[in-house]
């Protein structure tokens, strides 16, 4: 009997192993991007990404994942590293997995975003976007009390902390407030939900014209690693494939609107060319709904 226990606790203590061996294998990484400058990645679910940069004076965090859980674990990532400060904590847009960790970092001296993104979270609408993500089943999600960045700004602001300076940059594309960091001295771009890497990204409330023009404003910039809002950071090839992406997607949209195509033909006769194209992508569940985005914004523009 106590040797029967015995293998029940032993069986227990593998399934426990095996258990923690899951959770800290669900793809959660920190990813050391330059001294310094870490970022945490998260392979399955909902990975967005956050990055901190580890300054003399303390730390600044860019987005905050998508609960307070997700967030605190960044947070150990920090302390594992530094007992300073959290200075400025950062949202590169509204939505909710990359703000809705927000109040971990509400010590921070301050939460600073685009104009846009305080109003995308304050009120109904920052309810609503709280509801939306409360349908997805996401584990520690009623534990987020929506905490808005509290310093906003309309184009461009500089952060100048511990030796080192961030320019954040205001351009619409994913969303109406967009913002990517660009470090000179470090050539690295945080580009938010601009870029995503190996993933089709998600255009629910895009500006694909807008997204187009600021990869090209952000091709320009002297960098050599890119830090997306989804998936690993890498080099210039991470960059220029979402690039393509973008004007594969909206070129073969165009030829179909041009050749007065529906809505629906659009999406048949796209859908297929995406699919083989970005084969190894993740998220082929929103091709249709990024070419319905491109349809309709470009539709749009030739009616005016
Ligand atoms: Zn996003």
């Amino acid at each position: 009997m106590a040797f029967k226990g015995l293998k029940w606790l032993i069986g227990v203590g593998l399934f426990m192993s095996i258990l923690t061996g899951i959770c800290s294998a669900e793809g959660f990484k920190t990813v050391e991007v330059w001294k310094n400058l870490f970022t945490v990645v998260n392979g399955d679910g909902i990975d967005s990404n956050t990055t901190f940069l580890i300054t003399s004076e303390g730390v600044v965090v860019i987005d905050t994942r998508v609960t307070p859980q997700e967030a605190g674990k960044v947070l150990a990532e920090i302390r594992k590293r530094t007992d300073l400060p959290i200075l400025y904590t950062i949202n590169t847009h509204y939505h909710g997995d990359h703000t809705f960790g927000n109040q971990i970092f509400k010590d921070s001296r301050a939460i600073i975003a685009h104009e846009n993104v305080r109003k995308s979270l304050m009120g109904s609408s920052g309810k609503d976007h709280l509801d939306f993500f409360k349908t997805m089943n996401i584990p520690g999600m009623d534990e987020t009390i929506i905490t808005p960045p509290n310093m906003i700004f309309k184009e461009k602001m500089e952060i100048f902390v511990g030796g080192y300076n961030l320019k954040l940059i205001h351009v619409r594309g994913h969303t109406d407030g967009d913002l990517f960091i660009y470090i000179k001295q470090l050539r690295t771009l945080i580009t938010g939900d601009l870029v995503f890497n190996g993933k089709i990204p998600y255009m629910g409330d895009a500006y694909v014209e807008e997204w187009i023009s600021a990869l090209t404003y952000l091709g320009d910039l002297d960098a050599e690693i890119y830090i997306p809002g989804h998936g690993e950071p890498g080099g210039k090839p991470v960059f220029l494939a979402m690039q393509h992406y973008m004007l594969q997607l909206k070129g073969m949209v165009l030829k179909q609107l041009e050749n007065g195509k529906s809505l629906k033909e659009t999406q048949d006769a796209v859908r297929p060319a995406l699919m083989e194209k970005y084969k190894s992508w993740k998220n082929h569940k929103w091709i249709d709904s990024n070419i319905e985005r491109v349809y309709l914004e470009y539709s749009l523009k030739q009616g005016s």
